[in-house]
């Protein structure tokens, strides 16, 4: 057998996935991701390892930035195969690739202005790394492909996707490759989702596999317990009414916020809250939302149960979706508690500043925080407990009651991610450990090697490896 596998991105770091599959005069890219680090950033602006005119086809696991986001580049450069993916992945990162472009945009002005000032050039060029129009370019690429349902690439290369419970149209990728009369499958896992979470169904487990690449984001920690989120969010909820304040929640556009309004129904339902004046204050959120509605087929027992007993989550009495700027500024004046649910989810843009300089100061609000918050972001500080802030250039003490609400992970922890791979019956050939930091990543290899006695490995960056 001679069959390439290239790690071109999320090899000992998390994001900017990229995995070259090379067999039989066939190339074919699992992902196309950005970097999202600030010290690999730089890597987005390199040519393509391999010329994209040279790939045959991509694959695409879900619509994540770190997974997506470089598809303007590549299709601008000259890849002209397909992107194949489910239609939901499709239709969520066409969205997400416009509001990239837009940010992309933005940003290539600020650098210039700044620059201008400043008199100097450089670090990287004052233009986006990619437009709204090189965005608009990979659309007419992009191929749907349902789960279970295999798709040939030609050359003896076949793929599959496998719902992977991650966000909504997120897939697990097996390819079957064919030479010499011998045959190879190859697992590349995607983002892995945890079971039992909202809207999503469960990740698909798998009994053979002769490799298999798998993510590592966490893969060395063990997710605190869910301590039920739907009750600690009622409590939270009937606290800031009975205050008489307001509360703040920022969110990620995908997934989060659906999942913020589906708890938010359930809890009506269940009369555990009273009616609440309720804004989703993203249009990209919006947009997506609308996604999630228009694919019902993808969501888990729970869910359509939920849809037949009371209609969408998403149609929730009291529900805004703000729109405009002025209809965003519009929710300042509103008199009584309002959930405001708005981006980005860890407070270093978006119409969510604007929200906490009018309400972080008053003792009567709450900030609700349900995501992750990286070291260095404001989110970070203020769940850390600093007494002051600067938002949008103005400074504001920290007053209004800070909450931060544990369960909402959209990744496997360490014995996910194992339980997961032990699902295999028979040793695969090579375990690759990806999409994780160094010491995740390692740390996980040491860990699910000792407890399977398989052969498993760290990739470091465009490491080449010959499968047999
Ligand atoms: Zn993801």
């Amino acid at each position: 057998m001679q069959i390439k596998l290239q790690f071109l991105g999320a090899a000992q770091n998390v994001t900017g996935s990229r995995h070259l599959l090379e067999a039989n005069g066939t190339r074919v890219l699992v992902d196309c991701g950005l970097y999202q680090e600030r010290q690999l950033q730089a890597r987005n602006w390199d040519p393509f390892p391999v010329s994209p005119k040279s790939i045959d086809a991509v694959l695409l696991t879900h619509a994540h930035l770190d997974h997506c986001g470089l598809l303007p580049k590549l299709v601008k450069e000259g890849f002209c195969g397909k992107i194949c993916c489910t239609p939901a992945t499709a239709e969520i990162a066409k969205i997400i690739l416009l509001d990239a472009a837009k940010i992309q945009e933005e940003d290539a002005e600020h650098k210039r202005k700044r620059h201008e000032k400043q008199g100097r050039k450089g670090p990287y060029p004052e233009v986006p790394l990619y437009t709204t129009e090189d965005a608009e370019g990979c659309f007419p690429l992009f191929s749907h492909v349902r789960y279970r349902e295999s798709i040939n690439l030609g050359n003896g290369i076949e793929a599959t996707f496998y719902d992977a419970g991650h966000v909504l149209g997120s897939s697990i990728i097996r390819a079957k490759v064919r030479q010499d009369g011998q045959e190879r499958i190859i697992l590349f896992s995607g983002d892995i989702g945890r079971p039992d979470r909202p809207i999503v169904c469960d990740p698909t487990v798998f009994d053979y596999a002769d490799y298999v690449l798998i993510e590592s984001t966490y893969g060395d920690r063990i997710h605190e317990e869910v301590a039920d989120v739907e009750k600690t969010m009622g409590k939270v909820i009937n606290a800031a009414i009975k205050a008489g304040g307001n509360i703040i929640v920022p969110s990620f556009a995908l997934e989060r916020s659906q999942e913020v309004l589906y708890y938010i129904n359930e809890l009506r339902q269940k009369n555990m809250i009273p009616e609440l004046k309720v804004f989703l204050d993203s249009p990209m959120a919006s947009r997506i939302t609308k996604v999630f509605q228009n694919h019902p087929e993808l969501y888990d027992k729970k869910m359509t149960d939920f849809v037949k007993r009371h209609k969408s989550p998403f149609d929730l009495p009291g529900l805004q979706m703000a729109g405009t700027a002025d209809e965003s500024k519009a929710i300042n004046y509103i008199k009584g508690t309002i959930m405001v649910i708005a981006g980005s989810g860890m407070c270093t843009g978006g119409r969510v500043k604007h929200h906490l300089v009018n309400n972080i100061s008053r003792p009567n609000n709450t900030i609700m925080f349900v995501g992750y918050q990286a070291i260095g972001t404001l989110g970070r500080s203020i769940v850390d407990g600093v007494k002051e802030v600067r938002i949008l250039g103005e400074k504001r003490s920290v007053k209004a009651k800070i909450i931060r609400i544990h369960g909402f992970s959209a990744h496997a922890d360490r014995n996910e991610l194992l339980d997961w791979l032990r699902e295999l019956e028979a040793p695969p050939r090579g375990v690759f450990v990806v999409h994780g930091e160094t010491e995740s990543a390692r740390s996980f290899g040491n860990y699910a090697r000792k407890q399977t006695g398989w052969q498993i490995s760290v990739p470091d960056y465009q490491d080449q490896i010959v499968l047999d």
